[in-house]
């Protein structure tokens, strides 16, 4: 019998940023797509835009250093030739691929400079005696440092070692007409022969079905049960006097725009419940999100309850703290700050008024949750760019505000404890009815408007081999006194070498304008120099800053007008709008020069178009959403909560319509397959499993 394979804790430490905690979980990682290793393709006949897979010996070997530092090679075999390509290798790789080498490579062929070439190939030692695949390989989503072939041994253990117990009751299967789900996943995890690639790659074969359905009902289970335990929870009724916020509206200089007027309505009629309200408000990037939650945080004040505004980073939490003082400090209200790098005395002075009430609204970051903070009557809690912040820590906030009271709440019933209600933002950009369906405990609002008067933000896009034209453009608006972004490329094999690109990028463009004073962000930066760093560029110290894509999502430099990022195509849709939105927040005419390196591959062509073409955050994810189906949309591993990874809201609605119907039958009349079912589907996110 086969035993369990031991997994190293570095191992157990990348997988759990896949999503997997428990060796079950490798069950459900499942191949994004599989490469066709079974034979081998005679170089003359690969044609562009297919992948092969073909063999020969490296006749030519040289690394180039224009455009960029890149190693080149010849392969050939008695047929043909063609050229492999590769930016960004290692030494190891350099040496098996030298002169003479037998080279066994699959990658997709393109036209080239040279004549047929593979970029970024995946090679091999192999020579006519290495034997070629029975089946189809799976290519698993993975991270930084988890190779395929560690992930696919730890994966066909636990196909080995764990049982895959069907959850669904044969009568309701058989009703279904769906595959089995051991069948589904074995099928998927390695395919036999017969079955194509292409075929698994659209999803919609039998087995995928199956996968499909299976997630889908896990979370129509999920959404029921949950509903029905946050009805039985309390929270405090905040019915809405309106002389707070009346005497805000009136001293803000702007109105509040339809959109917002609409979602604040939605949150101030969930704050008036005596149950726990879990809304999501989702507005793009400049929507005014934070006059929102101002206005819901002085419903709760009114009634004598305390509000916690929590956002991820520091710096994004006192541009929150600055705003709100500039708001309430008229109303006879001081917001407090609390921050893990504060004073020891600070902190004791701001954690005392949190704990007796005499403060009102405590504005910072995760510090707000730590243990020693305590608040007297907290009622709401507000959670901006909540997708930073796990699924714990939000559970955390919620049991702070267990058994607070407010000082007017005669008519609860204190015998039941109470929790605060919680207004979660976010600016990523997702659909409504997706976000339903990914936050599947939260009610979702959306801001699906901008104030008047921005003016639109120009797009460019630049090959890379206009670089000097694009230094042009900087010194420019330098020299005009305007401030520039420049952000590095992504680089998501390797933390190490986008440092190190970040630092080169620094130096050079420290060389290029002597006569600017350019600055540095990147994510290893310790808080308080990111801090400072952002501060001066703030105050306008530093003409121009490089940062790594890390740059703080809402953090607001009016003057900073111009935006180059550098390899674009690189980077995914939702993070070039949410990067394009640092610019375009001032009076001046902002522009966003995105720098892309051929070869550009064709789902990255389509989405430079996409952000080309549209500035709405909404469009935007929506395009995205049918270039890559909606798994990755959110960052959503990091979140916890979200739920869809294999099924596609777009394309899977009478999958949709079964899981409904089936969910609603398994809660009546089978509860211990329910049970079962979730437990497979949510057991990292406990949060789901009170049945
Ligand atoms: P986000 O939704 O990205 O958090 P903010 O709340 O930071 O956006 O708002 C962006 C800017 O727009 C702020 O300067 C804010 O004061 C301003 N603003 C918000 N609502 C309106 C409005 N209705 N009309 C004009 N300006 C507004
Ligand atoms: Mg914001």
């Amino acid at each position: 019998m086969t035993t369990p394979s031991k997994i190293s804790p570095a191992t157990l430490a990348k997988l759990a940023k896949l999503g997997i905690h428990h060796r079950s979980d490798l069950l459900l990682h499942l191949p994004l797509r599989y490469e066709d290793e079974t034979h081998l393709a005679p170089i003359d006949t690969v044609q562009a835009g297919e992948t092969a897979q073909v063999q020969g010996i490296i006749t030519h070997s040289e690394v180039i250093y224009k455009p960029r530092r890149t190693l080149v090679c010849r392969l050939e075999d008695n047929n043909g030739e063609l050229y492999l390509r590769f930016l960004n290798f290692y030494p190891s790789q350099q040496k098996q691929l030298a002169v003479g080498k037998a080279i066994r490579a699959i990658g997709e062929a393109r036209m080239g400079f040279y004549g047929m070439e593979m970029v970024h190939a995946k090679c091999r030692a192999a020579d006519e005696d290495t034997p070629l695949n029975s089946s189809l390989t799976p290519i698993y989503p993975t991270t930084a440092g988890l190779s395929q072939t560690i992930l696919r041994k730890l994966i066909g253990n636990a196909l080995e070692v764990l049982p895959l117990r069907e959850t669904l009751p044969a009568v309701v299967l058989d009703k279904l007409q769906l595959a089995s789900f051991s069948d589904s996943v074995k099928l998927l995890h390695s395919p036999p022969p017969d079955v194509s690639a292409s075929a698994l790659e659209q999803r919609d074969h039998a087995a995928w079905q199956r996968i499909k359905f299976d997630e889908l009902l896990a979370q129509q289970l999920s959404m029921r049960v949950h509903h029905r335990e946050r009805g039985k929870r309390r929270a405090p009724a905040l019915k809405a006097k309106k002389t707070l916020t009346h005497q805000l509206l009136k001293a803000l200089p702007f109105a509040l725009t339809k959109a917002q007027q609409k979602v604040l309505a939605e949150i101030s009629h969930d704050l008036e419940q005596a149950h726990p309200m879990q809304r999501l408000l989702l507005g793009d990037v400049g929507s005014g999100k934070t006059i929102v939650a101002a206005l819901a945080a002085l419903q709760a004040i009114a009634k004598g309850y305390q509000v916690a505004f929590m956002a991820p980073t520091e710096i994004l939490a006192e541009q929150h703290y600055l705003k709100l003082r500039e708001w309430l400090i008229p109303l006879g209200l001081e917001p407090v700050w609390l921050s893990g790098s504060m004073k020891k005395k600070d902190k004791t002075l701001a954690t005392a008024a949190i704990a007796a009430g005499t403060t009102q609204i405590a504005v910072g970051t995760h510090a707000l949750f730590q243990a020693s903070v305590e608040f007297k009557n907290l009622g709401l809690v507000i959670v901006d760019e909540q997708h930073k912040f796990g699924v714990q820590q939000r559970l955390a906030l919620r049991n702070k505000g267990k058994n607070s009271r407010g000082e007017r709440t005669e008519e609860i019933p204190q015998s039941q404890s109470q929790e605060p209600h919680q207004l979660m933002m976010s600016a990523t950009p997702i659909p409504r009815t997706l976000a339903m369906s990914y936050y599947a405990d939260l009610d979702v609002s959306v801001i699906d408007e901008l104030p008047p008067g921005r003016t639109p933000i120009i797009t460019k896009l630049v090959s890379e081999s206009r670089r000097d034209a694009v230094c042009e453009k900087v010194r420019d608006a330098c020299a005009a006194g305007q401030q520039v972004y420049w952000v590095c490329p992504l680089i998501e094999e390797s933390e190490t070498l986008e440092l190190q690109n970040a630092l080169e990028t620094q130096l050079i463009l420290s060389e290029t304008f002597p006569e600017f004073s350019v600055g540095l962000v990147h994510g290893k930066l310790d808080n308080a120099l990111k801090a400072s760093t952002m501060a001066a560029f703030k105050a306008g110290e530093i003409n121009l800053l490089v940062a790594t894509t890390v740059i703080e999502v809402g953090v607001d430099v009016p003057n900073a007008s111009l935006m180059v990022i550098e390899h674009a195509e690189r980077m995914g849709l939702a993070q070039l709008h949410q990067l394009r939105g640092r610019v375009g927040r001032g009076a001046a005419q902002s522009t966003c020069i995105l720098m892309f390196q051929s070869p550009v591959s064709e789902l990255a062509r389509a989405r430079l178009k996409v952000i080309f073409e549209n500035t709405d955050g909404f469009i935007i994810a929506q395009q995205d959403l049918q270039l890559r189906g909606p798994g990755e949309l959110l960052g959503a591993r990091q979140s916890g909560v979200a739920m869809l990874r294999f099924a596609d809201l777009t394309v899977d609605e009478e999958l949709l319509d079964l899981a409904r119907a089936t969910a609603d039958e398994l809660l009546s009349e089978f509860p211990d397959a329910a049970r079962a079912h979730l437990h497979r589907w949510m057991s990292n996110k406990q949060d789901y499993l009170h049945v």
